[in-house]
Order: C-alpha cells, then sequence, then structure tokens
C-alpha cells in the first residue's frame, strides 16, 4: 500500500511517500508559519499533489499541535503555527484529493512509527518519552494509540516529581520536565562553564568530573520520572527519544538504573533509544493512514 505522509513542523514540513512502511522519498520544505495555517494547508495540498501521479491509498499526516484525530482537526497550535487552530485538516484533504487522510500529533505519530518500526517493533506496548526543551511523549498501548479522553495523554513532562519544587509554564511547580529535559540538563551544565551550550558540547566533555557529576544528577531525575511511569503503565518496551538520547552514556545508564529503581515485576522492561530518528513522524502517520485504508482504525 502506497501512503503519502506529511510531517508538518513549526520550522519544516517533512513529505514522502511510504511504499509498504519503506520511506521512499524524502524531502524537507520551510512551512510558511509566519504567513498561517491557511498557508500551512496549501503547502501540504502542493505537496501532495506532487506525489499523486505515483500513486496513493491513503494520506498520511503529522503534525505540530494538540490534534483531534477523530476529526482530524487541530485544536490548538498557536504556540508555533499562528491561525492553525481549529484548521479541518482531514476533510479539507478529503475533499481536495478523495483519499482517506489519518491526521495525529507529531508525537503520537512518531510513537506509532516506533511501536510498528523500530525501537517497539514486537512488542505489546510501547512508551516513548522525548527529552528536548521540555519532556513529551506518547503512549502506544496493545498496539493501539492512547490519546485520552480529550487528545492529551501523555503530557509526562508534567508529572509532578518534586513537590513545590521548580515553577513551570504549565502553572504547576516541580514538573519533571523542570528537571529532566536537555533544557534542564543545559542550564545546570552552564553553571559550571557557559559554553556547555548543548547536549553535544556536555558529552564532549563527560571525562571531566563535575561535568559527568551534571550528567549524573540529571539522569537520577529521569529514572525518577521513568520509573513512575513503568509503575503506572506496565509497558514492555520504552523507547527514549530526542537528540540528547542518541547518546551512549545517558542511555545505557538508564538500561542499568531505571530497573532497580522498579518493582522486580516491572524489572524485564526493554529501555532503548528510538529508532528513527526524524523520520518516525512520517512512518507512523503513513502507518495510521494504511489502517484507516485497510479499515484496522478505529
Ligand atoms: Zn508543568
Amino acid at each position: 500500500m502506497k501512503i503519502i505522509a506529511l510531517d508538518i513542523g513549526g520550522t519544516a514540513v517533512k513529505s514522502g511517500l511510504v511504499d509498504n512502511g519503506v520511506l521512499k522519498e524524502h524531502r524537507e520544505t520551510p512551512t510558511p508559519a509566519s504567513e498561517g495555517g491557511q498557508a500551512v494547508v496549501a503547502l501540504a495540498k502542493k505537496l501532495i499533489a506532487a506525489y499523486l501521479p505515483e500513486g496513493a491509498d491513503g494520506i498520511g499526516i503529522s503534525t505540530a499541535g494538540v490534534v483531534d484525530s477523530k476529526s482530524g482537526s487541530i485544536l490548538f497550535a498557536e504556540d508555533c503555527i499562528r491561525g492553525y487552530t481549529g484548521i479541518q485538516v482531514k476533510a479539507l484533504l478529503e475533499d481536495a484529493f478523495s483519499l482517506p487522510t489519518a491526521v495525529e500529533n507529531d508525537l503520537n505519530a512518531a510513537a506509532v512509527g516506533e511501536a510498528a518500526f523500530g525501537a517497539g517493533k514486537g512488542c505489546k506496548s510501547l512508551l516513548c518519552v522525548g527529552f528536548g526543551t521540555s519532556v513529551g511523549g506518547a503512549a502506544v498501548l496493545d498496539g493501539r494509540l492512547y490519546t485520552g479522553s480529550h487528545f492529551g495523554a501523555g503530557e509526562f513532562g508534567h508529572m509532578v516529581t518534586h513537590a513545590g519544587g521548580l515553577p513551570c509554564g504549565c502553572g504547576q511547580r516541580g514538573c519533571f520536565e523542570r528537571y529532566a529535559s536537555a533544557s534542564a540538563l543545559v542550564r545546570q551544565a552552564q553553571r559550571l562553564d557557559p559554553s556547555l551550550d548543548s547536549g553535544r558540547a556536555i558529552f564532549r566533555r563527560l571525562r571531566e568530573p563535575r561535568v559527568k557529576a551534571v550528567v549524573d544528577s540529571w539522569l537520577r531525575e529521569i529514572v525518577y520520572g521513568l520509573a513512575s511511569l513503568i509503575h503506572l503503565w506496565d509497558p514492555d518496551c520504552l523507547a527514549l527519544c530526542g537528540g540528547v538520547m542518541q547518546q551512549s552514556y545517558p542511555v545505557e545508564q538508564l538500561k542499568a538504573l531505571v530497573p532497580k529503581s522498579v518493582m522486580p515485576a516491572y524489572r524485564s522492561v526493554s529501555i532503548q533509544a528510538a529508532q528513527l530518528g526524524n523520520q518516525a513522524g512520517l512512518l507512523g502517520a503513513a502507518e495510521l493512514a494504511r489502517r484507516l485504508a485497510a479499515g484496522q482504525l478505529r
């Protein structure tokens, strides 16, 4: 089955043709975010139209923002694309192309991609936890994406791990992401040396004991959160996402530390880095569209 897949982000729109789970062609186009949501949809239509001559059975859209995946509309996206909130992406694209179209939030789509083709392949249930400027995530349970009652499931970063701790943008205090995000690591490292301004810069200097101490303290914060998530969801696989988790040190440390922090029945959980990189959203959106076209998506 051939699916045209798009991954709409605040800075770039990735697009490609996915044939039986394999990304055949992949391009990246700047997102006209400042021109608003309608301009983004117009670009999406143009990109999709370019793939049509190759034949397609469906369209899969992974997108920034909170997405009502039942209606395929954008519930909220003002923080990344102005005027995108409220746009009926699925209806607009199905009217234009008469192809079954699946629309899903980008983190959720990436989790579906990892579950089907990457770190969670063969697993019953997968949690994806992403570490970047914030901490986000998604849950694929018994093979199906769990979106919650309001399409908001997976906000792992706003689980409170420090009662009364640091203030968070969500209005609470002590949220997991204030301590465990890649940004939190950089913030701590820059107290030592302002030139430690990225995960890459920090891991290059891991042999310095004071840098390693900052990294190890950050990893302990991650362990608190992951242990709670494992106790709550009992997944058989947990994928660590985000650029900082492409480094081997944090992944190997978490593989060793997390099982020691959960009850014995949970220790067989497989912890690994996400495998699909920036193709996860495209592949996941394509998989959702394939299921929709095959009548398997409820
Ligand atoms: Zn928060």
